[in-house]
């Protein structure tokens, strides 16, 4: 008790001055002292709640054997201590008797005055830690109720022993129900080994123990529960039991496995272009978290067309194969599809029975097909780019993995939005491709058909030329030959973009043969030399005396080099430009620099020239003319022969293309046609 509180103590005694003497002595240490003479005045005052109560054995009425007795028996007066006190019953026997029935002590008289004080200050401690220990189990109690945590403790051998209120609160199992080891049947039966184990398997390093299980909620539904527990341990450091607790972690693992879900979804998704792949990986997607059975719907000419029906299981079975020529009009009232294409809102039913089926098939073969699905859940969401809906995302799912929710429904629509991106991308991406190829067509027709008329130009000039019809004076034949250098140039040009629509249609084929590089590039330099010569530009071409041979296609080293030097003759007005050839290091690449001291290139230009029809100057003043296509075509050429090309340059003051070609040994390679298209 508590010093600064008045310590009351109930004195019972039908002897007059047994009682004084008593009495005087306890006021004396200081008690408040009540006074009771017979065995029921000492019951009723009891109620008054004393701290203790001092008890005669010889009472009138009923005797203190048995007053002791109703008031252990009563729980309002049980937690009082008794101490009991007789002068005649004497002996162990009574002794015995008296604490056997409740008494907290038992003195016989005559009491020395110290000993009486002394033990009723000793039950009085003793009294005060029984409170505290009520008080603190109390406080546990309220917490482990008012928690929303699930409490528990189990045995060494897995066993419950005690009353597990939130336990019961959550599972809804009743005390008989969860005792023992019937607690495991509301663990789900595939986590129940794992739950036994941790609890009955020893814990020698006294650590807590963490383990994750699904627990069936009273209503029925597995919940998944962070369960950690530590255990008590006895004085030899055996475990005594496990206390823990549950946590149900159920909405944060769903919130974050959705996340999980959407990103890899964006992942998946962005990473395709192509219209059939995109529709297969949104069907995987919807089928891997979401659902049992998927449908894609998408509008074509005012008509839904169905492009994907998939189940989870089979590949595709009867009901599903079915439901792909059970297709609903755009204006069917009742169908789930067609009312999501119409008001591009999402459709969700979460309980699909007999009369829901009734509801949106109108006759009975589309019924049975529906029935056959055996989907108790389904949602249709529009798959919506650009503010208009393009299809619709059906999904379903069969008995065992609970309705579709609010929750489903925002994921499926977080889906549909990232399906709904690819597949607008994978249209345009298609509708790109079918341009490109008219457009690669139409330059491959176009260039054909101009070659035609451009050799029979030569071809005449060529007649002029040796006089077949007559001797040319001087004058006209300057003038033929301008008209030749100029069909030469527009040859040139025809012929690549007869190249750049070969490479972009893959069309382009390598041909392998053994050839000389060093040779090979002196004599394709020769034939630039007379327009560096007319420039007044110096022509310096380094290439080693002795042969570098290798397996290549002659005809495109020949044009990238042509292609290089071309343009560092055009584009440089006054001193060199200049060829060097060299093997590397190790004599695996052969390394071509084409050098020139000419306008240079822009940093932010560098890569975008080799763009297809990429030119520096591109305002209709050009001093230079050309189609932009001869880096692109360069590039393209030296990377199907296994090698690249990389640009230097310094505005003003020149530019240097390097390209490397791989130094291949060997019997000559089959022809192989170009890796890809798109220049
Ligand atoms: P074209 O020469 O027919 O325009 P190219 O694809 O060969 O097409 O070159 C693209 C552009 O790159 C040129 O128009 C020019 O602006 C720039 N360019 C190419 N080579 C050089 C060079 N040696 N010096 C400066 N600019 C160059």
């Amino acid at each position: 008790m508590p010093n600064d509180r008045i310590v009351t103590v109930l004195n019972v005694d039908d002897y007059a001055a047994g009682r004084y003497a008593t009495t005087r002595l306890l006021r004396q240490a200081g008690f408040e002292v009540l006074e009771a003479q017979t065995g029921s005045d000492a019951l009723r005052r009891a109620t008054e709640n004393p701290d203790l109560i001092v008890l005669d054995i010889n009472l009138p009425d009923i005797d203190g054997f048995e007053v002791c007795r109703r008031l252990k028996a009563d729980p309002q007066t049980a937690d009082i201590p008794v101490l009991q006190m007789s002068a005649s019953y004497l002996g162990t026997e009574n002794r015995v008797r008296g604490l056997e029935g409740g008494a907290d002590a038992y003195l016989t008289q005559p009491v020395q005055p110290r000993e009486l004080v002394a033990t009723v200050n000793a039950l009085l401690r003793s009294r005060q830690v029984r409170d505290a220990v009520r008080e603190s189990e109390e406080r546990f109690r309220t917490l482990v109720e008012s928690t929303a945590q699930v409490i528990w403790t189990v045995s060494p051998e897995g066993e419950v022993e005690r009353d597990l209120p939130s336990w019961s609160a959550f599972t809804g199992q009743a005390r008989a129900e969860y005792e023992g080891r019937g607690w495991l049947d509301a663990v789900h039966p595939e986590d129940r080994d794992r739950a036994l184990a941790a609890w009955t398997q020893s814990a020698p390093d006294g650590q807590p123990r963490e383990i994750e299980i699904r627990v069936r909620r009273h209503d029925g539904e597995f919940r998944h529960l962070l369960v950690r527990g530590v255990p008590m341990r006895e004085r030899d450091g055996s475990a005594r039991e496990w206390i823990g607790a549950g946590h149900d972690i159920t909405e944060h693992k769903r919130a974050d496995e959705a996340l999980r879900f959407l990103d890899e979804a964006g992942r998946t998704l962005a990473a395709s272009l192509e219209m059939k792949t995109t529709l297969e990986k949104i069907a995987e997607l919807a089928l891997s978290g979401l659902a049992d059975l998927c449908t894609i719907d998408l509008l074509e000419d005012g008509a839904i067309r169905r492009v994907v029906v998939r189940t989870r299981h089979a590949r595709e079975d009867g009901a599903a194969a079915a439901l792909r020529d059970m297709l609903p009009t755009l204006d069917d009232p009742n169908s789930l599809v067609a009312t999501a294409f119409r008001t591009g809102k999402a459709q969700l039913v979460s309980v699909v029975d007999d009369e829901v089926i009734r509801g949106i098939a109108h006759d009975e073969e589309y019924r049975n097909v529906l029935r056959g699905l055996k989907a108790k859940t389904a949602m249709a969401i529009p798959l919506r780019a650009r503010g208009e809906t393009m299809g619709v995302l059906g999904m379903s799912r069969q008995d065992g993995q609970g309705h579709y929710g609010p929750d489903d429904l925002a994921l499926a629509e977080e889906l549909a939005r990232r399906a709904a991106l690819a597949v607008d991308n994978a249209r345009l991406y298609e509708e790109a491709r079918e341009a490109s190829q008219a457009k690669s067509q139409f330059l491959a027709t176009m260039s054909h058909e101009l070659r035609t008329p451009m050799n029979a130009i030569m071809g005449y000039a060529d007649l002029l030329d040796a006089e077949v019809a007559g001797p040319l004076l001087p004058e006209q034949r300057s003038q033929l030959q301008r008209i030749t250098a100029s069909s030469q140039h527009l040859l040139q040009l025809i012929d690549s973009i007869l190249t750049f629509s070969r490479l972009e249609a893959g069309r382009e084929v390598v041909q392998r043969d053994t050839v000389d590089l060093c040779a090979l590039v002196r004599e394709t330099a020769m034939l630039v030399e007379p327009m560096a010569a007319a420039k007044d530009l110096t022509f310096h071409v380094d290439v080693p005396e002795n042969s570098l041979v290798t397996l290549t296609d002659a005809g495109k080293v020949r044009q990238i080099v042509l292609n290089l030097l071309g343009n560092a003759v055009k584009f440089t007005d006054s001193g060199v430009v200049s060829l060097r050839l060299a093997p590397d290091a190790d004599r695996t690449n052969a390394v071509m620099e084409v050098s020139d001291t000419g306008i240079g290139i822009p940093l932010e230009q560098r890569e975008r020239i080799f763009d297809p029809f990429s030119q520096v100057e591109q305002t209709p003043s050009r001093r230079f003319g050309g189609t932009g296509l001869g880096l692109s075509v360069t590039r393209h050429l030296a990377r199907l022969l296994g090698g690249d090309v990389v640009l230097r340059s310094e505005v003003g003051r020149g530019s240097t293309f390097s390209v490397r070609l791989p130094l291949h040994s060997g019997v000559p390679a089959a022809t192989e046609p170009a890796a890809s298209a798109g220049v």
